[in-house]
């Protein structure tokens, strides 16, 4: 067995980690999937529904122990497994494959999982695929009931780094609590819930690692890089020694930034807000410092539905956070479903006009409260942007309440269709704002797909910095904001050149805002913005990111060394 093992995954929460490593589930539960007799249909009936009760009460007991620890902000993230516990689709759909198809409960479960799944896993958009991770982390709970395992068998006794294939949200909870360290799935994304809940208790985690090694023991030592999304299994003690320095002094490093300032070696304050997926988010978007929400991504809410929530529902989730916010801004994001699903205003079926405009109504309804604005996605024509435009104006007209109807609402878009940016200063005549989404203005100008690990390079390719460029040009042209959202922001060394090719607001994973501060201060505006010139002729991402490093080195070094980001 060679050691030191080194993985490399997706960073989902940042950090670092240092410890005993815990592999869970590794003897995969082989299904018994077998054929019953009509009279045994009812007792494997009612089987099947106790699993669920139980399943569901695990879920239950899990959203309590959520709420113990940090209040009731965080406890949504676990509704959505609870609301899937009594949906037709599934629930109702493997009680009638055992009455009519005569097979066991597991066999049911599985079958109408994957059915399920199918179509979801086929869309190009990583918000269904996702929707296809839930519909696995229910089975996984009902499979553990049905099997009879206990809760109890899978909590930590010590300090670990737990090592799974996949963990559900809710065991996430249960599990990642102290004293366990650190995290490793085979499997999962940056934006699933399991991700979220590492990113709340704060657990340095790295996703996505692929096939584990068959090897790897309980209790030898594994880092954790939840910058880098790098695993080392086997460390050599000098190698633990380093990583548990780094350790100690980004904790602290996070408590010192957590008041920070935003300005610039020369004196220029940039706006740093936070990237929300859920209203559990915003209690630490604020106790990072966050001036307010630079994207608000609603499609979160609609995790378990077949349809949005109603208007009073999201109206109820949006003042909640407006309130809590308030007086800084919340930028809310129409619903992103991408794919076919894509809720372009100006081409939509009767249904889902019905769902956007009871969304826009909600945002409208929700802005008395504190200060809001609303963009859309995926614009790719002007056309289309005028028809999102007439919306929000057909929205006001239909409201009853008059100050809803008056309310103060800028609407913008976001620029992450390449035809958006090649023609922003068209499009910014009729926006009131840009957000700038690096990671879908990446992916679909070089054509790389968003869930290849590599493409968190990609922004800093030269077509898409003349993009870049070309947006924030056209909205300062025009004196209107523009910030950047996508995660090219939420990189410590691409972020430099975002301040030089004139980006002055910016918004970040909520774990990231305080080191983006840190960028910040120690970046210089007029060098960065010659770096920025310079990187425009570069030919590639590699000679873009070096020659960052090289330039804007002289006062980041030591931070970025520090934080080991280069
Ligand atoms: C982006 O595309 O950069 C962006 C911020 O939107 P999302 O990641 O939600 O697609
Ligand atoms: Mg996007």
């Amino acid at each position: 067995m060679t050691r030191p093992t080194r993985l490399k995954g997706i960073a989902a929460s940042i950090g670092v980690a240092v410890g005993p490593a815990r592999v869970i589930g590794r003897e995969r539960r082989r299904l018994s999937c077998r054929r019953i007799e009509d009279t045994s249909v009812s007792s494997e009936l009612a089987r099947f529904e106790q699993a669920v009760a139980k399943s569901r009460a695990e879920i239950e007991a899990a959203k309590q122990e959520l709420t113990q620890q940090h209040g009731t902000t965080y406890a949504p993230i676990l509704d959505v497994y609870l609301l899937m516990h009594g949906d037709a689709l599934l629930i109702d759909a493997i009680s009638e494959a055992i009455r009519n198809d005569k097979i066991n409960a597991e066999w049911a479960l599985s079958r109408v999982a994957e059915r399920l799944k199918k179509p979801l896993l086929e869309d190009a958009s990583s918000y269904f695929r996702e929707r296809a991770r839930d519909i696995d982390h229910v089975k996984e709970h009902l499979l553990r009931q049905l099997c009879g395992e206990q809760r109890s068998e899978l909590a930590a006794d010590g300090p670990t780094v737990l090592i799974a294939h996949d963990l559900t949200p809710a065991d996430a909870v249960h599990m990642l609590a102290p004293p366990t360290v650190g995290l490793v799935t085979e499997k999962g994304a940056g934006s699933s819930h399991t991700a979220i809940v590492a990113r709340t208790f704060g657990v340095p985690t790295v996703v996505g690692v692929g096939p584990l090694p068959i090897e790897i023991e309980d209790g030898e030592v594994v880092l954790v890089d939840g910058f880098s999304g790098d695993v080392t299994v086997g460390a050599s003690p000098e190698e633990r020694r380093a990583a548990e320095t780094r350790r100690d002094r980004f904790t602290a490093f996070l408590k010192a930034e957590r008041s920070t300032s935003a300005v610039t070696r020369d004196g220029v304050s940039i706006s740093v807000r936070a990237n929300v997926e859920l209203p559990s988010e915003v209690e630490a978007a604020l106790e990072n410092g966050a001036e307010g929400i630079g994207l608000y991504r609603t499609e979160f809410m609609c995790l378990d539905r077949r349809e949005p929530p109603s208007e009073d529902e999201q109206l109820d989730v949006y003042r909640r956070v407006v309130t809590a916010m308030a007086p800084k801004q919340v930028v809310f994001r129409t619903f992103d479903w991408r794919g076919d699903k894509r809720l372009r205003a100006h081409d939509l079926g009767e249904r889902e006009r019905t769902w956007l405009k009871s969304q826009i109504k909600a945002v409208l309804r929700a802005s008395g409260e504190g200060s809001v604005a609303l963009m859309f996605p995926m614009v790719a024509t002007v056309e289309e942007l005028r028809g999102a435009q007439s919306l929000v104006d057909e929205c006001r007209g239909e409201l009853k309440d008059e100050s809803a109807k008056l309310a103060q609402l800028p609407v913008g878009m976001m620029v992450e269709v390449p035809s958006a940016a090649l023609l922003a200063e068209r499009f910014v005549e009729h926006a009131d704002f840009f957000a700038v989404g690096t990671n879908d203005l990446a992916h679909y100008t070089l054509a790389f797909d968003r869930r290849d690990s590599r493409s968190a390079a990609q922004p800093l390719d030269p077509a898409v910095l003349t993009l870049l460029e070309r947006a924030i040009t056209a909205a300062s042209n025009a004196n209107k904001p523009c910030s950047m959202c996508g995660d090219m922001a939420a990189d410590p060394v691409a972020l430099g050149l975002a301040l030089g090719l004139g980006y002055r607001q910016i918004s970040v994973p909520v774990s990231v805002v305080p080191l983006a501060r840190a960028v910040i201060r120690n970046v210089d505006l007029q060098a960065a913005a010659e770096v920025a010139r310079d990187a425009l002729e570069c030919s590639s991402a590699d000679a873009v990111r070096r020659l960052v490093v090289d330039r804007l080195g002289k006062h980041l070094g030591a931070l970025w060394k520090e934080q080991g980001i280069v």
